[in-house]
């Protein structure tokens, strides 16, 4: 194991280290044009306690999912200081990286983000597989029984339902017991029965300790988490206790400038 990962596992044992802190946080893309470049993150300030559950909310555009694809070592800031459980990621090469979101993250996407040609249980095994832990197929079987599907392990993604398959890529995220679970979008793409009970599975992992930051446009999803953070244009609006937030962002919607998306 590389120096890089036991040192985020040793803070994970630090109550009092949070899980996530960044610090003028960037992120521009370039396109040839100099003029044309594009501050998606504009240098953010915050912490995320062990934890504790954060919503992200803002119109199309303002930057939620760069910061939850930076958050999730998917992505490096171009500049700032991002810290994962005390260690600082926003310098590491891609197999750091790597190693990183295998042990510590999990991600949920709104489109699932499955191998098509994979059943389930072997799609729940792969982070597994790349992280080179043993007893993949018993943890990733008994993870698919923690989302309720130990019956449909053998079926394909095509066999299964659009709530079913997001319910299989969470146990695909937990499986490695990651200390900080991301979501972009988890329920965007489910009719609001199935919406319901992704979300009730999420916040139960989040009752037994995982911290959990959503990205949603849907309120009453974000009303669910403990915090809520308002983005705009790159830079945080506002950021606490999710209610007051949400209201403020919802009274601000209603004035066209934030039209959620
Ligand atoms: P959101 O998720 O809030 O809709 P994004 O994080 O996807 O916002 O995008 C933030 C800004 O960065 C937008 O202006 C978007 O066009 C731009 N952007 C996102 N990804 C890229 C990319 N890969 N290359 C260039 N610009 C990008
Ligand atoms: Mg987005």
């Amino acid at each position: 194991m590389s120096e890089a990962v036991a040192a985020v596992g040793e803070g994970a044992s630090d109550a009092a280290v949070p899980t996530v802190e960044v610090e003028g946080l960037t992120k521009v893309y370039q396109a040839g044009d100099p003029d044309l470049a594009v501050r998606a993150l504009d240098g953010l300030d915050f912490r995320i306690e062990r934890g504790d559950s954060v919503a992200i909310v803002g119109p199309s555009g303002c930057g939620k999912s760069t910061l939850l694809h930076v958050l999730g070592c998917l992505d490096r800031p171009t500049s700032g200081r991002y810290r994962l459980e005390g260690q600082d990621v926003a310098n590491l090469d891609e197999d750091a990286l790597a190693r990183i979101r295998n042990h510590h993250i999990g991600f949920v996407f709104q489109s699932f983000n499955l191998l098509p040609r994979m059943s389930a249980v072997e799609n729940v095994e792969l982070p597994l597989l790349y992280a080179g832990v043993s007893g993949g197929r018993e943890r990733a079987l008994s993870a698919l029984a923690r989302v309720g599907l130990a019956d449909q392990a053998h079926r394909w993604p095509n066999e299964l339902s659009g709530g079913q398959n997001q319910r299989v890529a969470i146990a695909r995220a937990l499986v490695t017991r990651p200390s900080l679970l991301l979501g972009d979008e988890p329920t965007g793409a489910l009719d609001s029965g199935t919406s319901a009970d992704v979300l009730d599975l999420l916040t139960t992992l989040h009752d037994e300790g995982t911290t959990l930051v959503l990205v949603t446009h849907d309120i009453a999803v974000a009303r669910r988490l403990r915090r809520a953070i308002w983005m705009r244009d790159g830079r945080i609006v506002d950021d606490g206790p999710s209610g007051p937030v949400l209201d403020a962002f919802i009274e601000a919607t209603a004035g066209g400038a934030d039209a959620p998306a």
